[in-house]
Formats: C-alpha cells, sequence, structure tokens
C-alpha cells in the first residue's frame, strides 16, 4: 500500500524492473476529516494496513500549530506502530566527515510528549503531558533488544534524561535494564541525551542500536540522517501490533522542493528494501539496494541534496538501469 502519489509511480518502476511480486493496494489522504478517524487519514487506508499487515507510505504534512489531528500521529494510535527503526549507514562513495556511521535508532513510536495531551490551565499558561507507560516501554526494549540479536548487533544504548525527568524517563529506562538482563550477551549501557548529541556527531562509531522515548527518538534520527548526507537517504520501518510493518522515509514532505523533481528518491526506496526484507524478498531487495548504492557511488546522477543536478526521475531511472 502506497498513501501518498509522488513517488508510487517511480517506486513502481523500479520494483517492476526488479522482478518484485507484489500487487499493490494505493490508498491517498482524504480531502475531509473522517470522523472515524478523526483525521484525514481514511479508515480504508487503516483497514488496509490491518489487513495486509504490511505497507509503504509516503511523507504526510502536519499544520504547526494548529488544524486537525497529526494524520502520522492518528497512524501509530490505531496501528498501534510501537517501534520506529531507523538504521543509518554511512554510503560508499558518497564522501562525508565520517564513512564508518553504522547504527540504528529505535524511536518509541506511541507516547512521550507525541501523547497529545495539551491543554490551556490559565490564559498564557499552558500544558502537555509527557507519558511513559511500563507497558510500552517495556515493549520498545524488548524490540530493541530482539532487533540487536538477530541481526548480530553487539550493544543497545538507552538515550534517556532521567537525571531531569526521574518518573518518566526513569521508568522508560527502568524497562530497559530489566529486558537487558535478559539479554546478557548484548552489551548495554545508558547515556543522557545530550551527551548522546555531542558524542554522535564527534564519533558515531561509539554507538551500534539506540532505544529512546519517543522525542528524543525524532530528533536523533534527523541527527544521524546529517552525519551520512541528509534526509533523502535515511529509511525507516514501524513495527505494528500482530505483526506489522510500515515502512516509510524518515523526512517529512519536503515542502521547499515537493512537486519540482528534485527529491532524492533513495530514503523511500530503501524503506520498501526494508518492507521487502520483512516479506522475505530478499532477492530483489538486495538488487535494488546495490543498484541504489552503485547510483550514488558512481556519483553520474547525483540528486541536489547530495550535490549534483540529476532528477527525482533521472535517480530512479540510474537505479532501474543497474538493476
Ligand atoms: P522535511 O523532512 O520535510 O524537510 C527537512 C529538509 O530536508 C528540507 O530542506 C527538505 O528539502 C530536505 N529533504 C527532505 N526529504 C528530502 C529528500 N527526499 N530529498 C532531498 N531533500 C529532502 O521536514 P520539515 O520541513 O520539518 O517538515 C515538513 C512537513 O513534513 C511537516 O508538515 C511535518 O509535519 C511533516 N513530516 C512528516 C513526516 C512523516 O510523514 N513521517 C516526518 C517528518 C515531517
Amino acid at each position: 500500500m502506497c498513501l501518498n502519489s509522488k513517488f508510487s509511480f517511480l517506486l513502481f518502476q523500479v520494483f517492476n524492473v526488479a522482478g518484485v511480486p507484489i500487487e499493490w493496494e494505493e490508498h491517498y489522504v482524504g480531502t475531509e476529516v473522517d470522523p472515524r478517524t478523526e483525521s484525514f487519514l481514511t479508515w480504508e487506508s487503516l483497514e488496509s494496513v490491518r489487513r495486509n499487515k504490511v505497507g509503504l507510505k509516503g511523507p504526510m504534512a502536519t499544520p504547526i500549530g494548529k488544524g486537525h489531528r497529526s494524520l502520522n500521529l492518528t497512524l501509530r494510535k490505531e496501528l498501534g506502530l510501537y517501534a520506529n527503526v531507523r538504521p543509518c549507514n554511512s554510503l560508499p562513495g558518497y564522501k562525508t566527515r565520517y564513512d564508518d556511521v553504522n547504527l540504528v535508532t529505535i524511536r518509541e513510536n506511541t507516547e512521550g510528549e507525541y501523547s497529545g495531551l495539551e491543554h490551556q490551565v490559565v490564559r498564557g499558561v499552558v500544558e502537555s503531558l509527557k507519558i511513559i507507560t511500563r507497558q510500552a516501554s517495556l515493549r520498545v526494549a524488548e524490540y530493541a533488544f530482539h532487533y540487536a540479536k538477530t541481526n548480530g548487533r553487539e550493544r543497545v544504548s538507552a538515550i534517556h534524561k532521567a537525571n531531569i525527568m526521574r518518573k518518566t524517563d526513569g521508568l522508560f529506562l527502568k524497562c530497559c535494564r530489566e529486558v537487558a538482563e535478559k539479554y546478557p550477551e548484548i552489551a548495554y549501557e545508558e547515556v543522557i541525551i545530550d551527551n548522546c548529541c555531542m558524542a554522535l556527531v564527534k564519533n558515531p562509531s561509539l554507538f551500534d542500536v539506540l532505544v529512546m522515548p519517543n522525542l528524543y527518538g525524532d530528533i536523533i534520527s534527523d541527527l544521524c540522517a546529517g552525519l551520512i548526507g541528509g534526509l533523502g537517504l535515511t529509511p525507516s520501518c514501524n513495527i505494528g501490533e500482530g505483526g506489522i510493518c510500515l515502512a516509510e522515509a524518515v523526512h517529512g514532505s519536503a515542502p521547499d522542493i515537493a512537486g519540482k523533481n528534485l527529491a532524492n528518491p533513495t530514503a523511500l526506496l530503501l524503506s520498501a528494501v526494508m518492507m521487502l526484507h520483512h516479506l522475505q524478498f530478499n532477492n530483489q531487495a538486495d538488487r535494488i539496494h546495490n543498484a541504489i548504492l552503485q547510483t550514488i557511488s558512481e556519483g553520474k546522477f547525483r540528486t541536489a541534496d547530495l550535490g549534483g543536478n540529476a532528477s527525482t526521475s533521472d535517480f530512479t531511472k540510474a537505479v532501474c538501469d543497474h538493476i
């Protein structure tokens, strides 16, 4: 399923060339608020993901400080998408300050500051509630350690600010520690978020798998994207209840370049690769992945974010040619 029309045409081209045997159900964001979801996200699109248990979504914009409920929040809540997995790897041939970034952020996806509980206490004073529950913290910690174990990773770092938010982040850490005890083969450490940011920009190879509450995950994963060349490059996958896997790029709707055929489709294509691995279409996933890496490494067709002048469609065509 694809919730955004812009990239779907290009994506279908790549999938066709790679011979991916997938039948798509396409769903688009509605033009009116659907009373059943209280957002522009239609009930039918949610049902489609529930039924198929797998999907690929495009970025969805949310107005700042006003308007309807965030589409992404609706999606995460309704589908119980509790963990967002965001791998971040240096791309061979594309030079940045570091050539050895190889880490994965795992973001709790359903609560924290994103619980949507904000109100005005009195005029001029507003309050936002940060919710941390034992259930959601254990669930995401369990996912992070399981991910580390099954993906040959050696260490999980829990990122927090429990020195200040002693109750909320304190509970999150307590849950991580409990889960860590079940995985003695995986090293476990706790890092305060501000120190983590400094360490990441100084030496990203210090980190392996990072697990953290919602807001920190949102910020840290963009920071990590910056380490390897930007948001045009980083994929993600949302893991949900009942084995749902909903892949999406880390980036948003990029309003400054939207509709101009300038966006780098790598992040979305790599997200599609994650989805294909989930479906066990490993051969096709690897072929697409290698074609993307070759295209970037050759450097003939790079989009503007990577210093080139190729359009989105030029880049995609080059990927298809490499497949
Ligand atoms: P953004 O990720 O859309 O853009 C940030 C910067 O990265 C911009 O300069 C943009 O041009 C660049 N960029 C993003 N994707 C790119 C790509 N594929 N190729 C090249 N450059 C790329 O973040 P924003 O501007 O803060 O948010 C815009 C909208 O997107 C907001 O409404 C926000 O709520 C929404 N958003 C949605 C998601 C999602 O759907 N998962 C994620 C983040 C933001």
